[in-house]
């Protein structure tokens, strides 16, 4: 419990610095980007758009950082839990389809409350989803979303992709900063995943097998206040 609180702690600095650093960057970037955009429709130069490439670049780890930076839990609210899947769901299916992936849910229940921020748990399915998505190629596979019981008030969902998998040595270096092999990637979104795991005071794990996929698992508290002593083990 020691070690989880100096983590939360840990994070709570980093998460601090990070909104500082958003915050300065932000404003210059602004600028810097209105006028590339009016160099680029005044001008004929083929490197403004390497500029303004790389300035999304920036932009995108800064409303990361951003929402690293955001405070822990402060307004929770009972929530649908399947509901706030199905909905994130329904915002990647695009993408899902376009890469000819299919998205095949199997819940326990069609209805279940728990006490979250619906945000912020929002952002944590979109990360690993999109992960899920990213990690493979167009070729009729599947992502599975489950739900299950593993205790009478703790959940677990569990995504499952069919992709490219995570080397083991590199597992363990899943969710510190940075860490990305992704071209356009900040490496920062399983960070914010476990962040915001860690403040509804759930677990979240990552079991790979390399060319097979990738299997995240989080458990949740149903209510925030519930003591999370003798957690199950789930396989
Ligand atoms: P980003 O997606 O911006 O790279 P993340 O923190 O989401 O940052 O992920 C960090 C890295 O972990 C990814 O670049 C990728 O190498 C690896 N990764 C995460 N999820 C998966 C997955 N489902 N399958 C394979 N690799 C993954
Ligand atoms: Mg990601």
């Amino acid at each position: 419990a020691d070690e989880l609180l100096q983590q939360a702690e840990k994070l709570t600095v980093v998460g601090q610095l990070a909104a500082g650093i958003a915050h300065e960057i932000r404003n210059p970037l602004t600028a810097i980007k209105g006028f590339t955009q009016l160099l680029e429709s005044s001008t004929e130069n083929r490197y403004i758009r390497v500029i303004l490439q790389e300035l999304d670049n920036i932009e995108n780890i800064v409303s990361d950082l951003l929402v690293l930076a955001k405070p822990q839990v402060t307004q929770t609210e009972k929530t649908d839990i399947i509901y706030l899947l199905n909905r994130t769901i329904t915002l990647l299916n695009a993408q899902a389809i376009m890469k000819n992936i299919e998205i095949v849910t199997d819940y326990e229940v069609e209805f279940l409350e728990i006490e979250c921020e619906p945000d912020q748990l929002k952002q944590v399915f979109i990360n690993i989803i999109k992960n899920a998505l990213e990690a493979m190629e167009n070729k009729g596979k599947k992502i599975y979303i489950k739900q299950r019981f593993i205790r009478e008030d703790r959940i677990l969902i569990r995504i499952i992709d069919e992709g490219v998998g995570i080397p083991q040595e590199r597992l363990e270096k899943i969710g510190e900063p940075f860490y990305s092999t992704k071209e356009k990637g900040t490496g920062l979104g399983l960070m914010i995943c476990q962040k915001i795991i860690q403040s509804h005071r759930g677990t979240m794990k990552i079991k790979s097998v390399l060319q097979k996929g990738t299997t995240v698992d989080i458990t949740l508290p149903t209510i925030l206040s519930a003591e999370d002593e003798n957690i199950k083990e789930f396989e």
